[in-house]
């Protein structure tokens, strides 16, 4: 037994704590090593308790929701991966015109969506097929075609590990801008929940919003293969792009699956990993076809060598939408 989890095991006697734990099968990208210890917490005062006794011991810890915009290195994480299972969910206020609800950051993105829909709100139903958590999703601000999850967001309340308190953060504080949050600067800083306010509207056209969003990320995505989505963020446009692209001319971000695209990159493979031919920002794990394991080796070999074709070819740094964890 290490250090860590001697400690752990010590001082909450009463938690099943796993160790050495295989977390490629439950992260998207199915490739990774294992973590030092693991455990799913389903109490936000829990997740507290936990994270203060890492801090004070030197413990590296953590916090992640549902390991699907994360690469996970081969030798693994050392310390504590804390799975955020924390799902309350409240209607704190049901006008005629917009409701106000709040999620606990554990609670599935889409169990979010579906229950806003029930409640007649709109905003949030092209994030019906986003995988994943609402914390996860507030930590990278996720996005679909123009629209950021930040948009209904009010609130977010956070622990601050360190200093062992709850912070609140207002929309503003959040600092929120296209794939960033202020939480990806704070490293102890986790989202606990989150407020979001949304407006009412008539429940068909709700629905009809849904369905098309289903429809598209079927049409456009690979989602019979693992992956972790898109793993580039969309580069800014500049005068360069707009003159080798005229018909993007008119949008801030340049898609990123479509520079790939261009520079003639679909299929290309690194081990068992391949650049979609579905959506080149796609990056997926074919080793159950291949028959041969996946690494996050090769995966990052890829991503290399994604980065210096684009830079080479249309003068764009791509950079990663995906975190990383663990060290190889
Ligand atoms: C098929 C597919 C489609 C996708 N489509 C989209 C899309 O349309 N739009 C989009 O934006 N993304 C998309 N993604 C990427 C991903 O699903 C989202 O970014 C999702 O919101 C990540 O949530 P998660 O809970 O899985 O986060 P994780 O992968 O578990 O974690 C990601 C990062 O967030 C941190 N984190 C997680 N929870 C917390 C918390 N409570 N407090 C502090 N930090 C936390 C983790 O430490 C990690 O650094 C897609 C992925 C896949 C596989």
């Amino acid at each position: 037994m290490t250090r860590n989890q001697n400690f752990l095991g010590k001082h909450f006697p009463d938690i099943n704590w796993s160790f050495n734990f295989p977390l490629a099968k439950l992260s998207y990208f199915k490739l990774g090593g294992p973590a030092e210890i693991f455990y799913k917490v389903e109490e936000i005062e829990l997740v507290k308790q936990i994270l203060s006794f890492c801090s004070k011991r030197d413990i590296p810890w953590v916090l992640v929701g549902g390991l699907s915009n994360v690469v996970l290195a081969d030798a693994g994480v050392e310390g504590l991966v804390l799975e955020m299972a924390c799902k309350g969910f409240k209607v704190l206020e049901d006008g005629q015109d917009s409701v106000l609800i709040s999620a606990e950051a554990g609670m599935k993105t889409s169990q979010l969506v579906s229950k806003s829909v029930y409640l007649n709100a709109t905003g949030l139903e092209g994030f019906i097929g986003v995988p994943g958590t609402v914390g996860g999703a507030i930590y990278n601000n996720a996005h679909y075609l123009d629209f950021l999850l930040a948009d209904s967001i009010q609130e977010v309340t956070a622990f601050h590990v360190k200093n062992d308190e709850e912070i609140m953060f207002s929309h503003e504080n959040c600092k929120f801008t296209y794939e960033q949050s202020i939480f990806q600067e704070e490293e102890q800083v986790v989202i606990l929940s989150a407020s979001f306010l949304l407006q009412k509207d008539d429940p068909a056209l709700i629905k009809e919003k849904i369905l098309e969003a289903q429809a598209r990320r079927l049409d456009t995505q690979p989602l019979n293969y693992p992956s972790s989505g898109c793993i580039f963020r969309n580069p800014a446009n500049n005068e360069f792009l707009k003159k080798l692209f005229p018909q993007f001319a008119n949008q801030e971000f340049i898609p990123a699956g479509f520079l790939i695209d261009q520079a003639g990159l679909k299929n290309q493979r690194e081990g068992a990993i391949v650049v979609s031919d579905k959506h080149a920002a796609f990056l997926i794990n074919k080793s159950a076809e291949l028959n041969i394991p996946a690494s996050s080796a090769d995966l990052k070999k890829l991503i290399k060598k994604i980065q210096l074709t684009i830079k080479e070819k249309f003068q764009v740094e791509l950079k990663e939408e995906v975190f990383y964890l663990g060290k190889d």
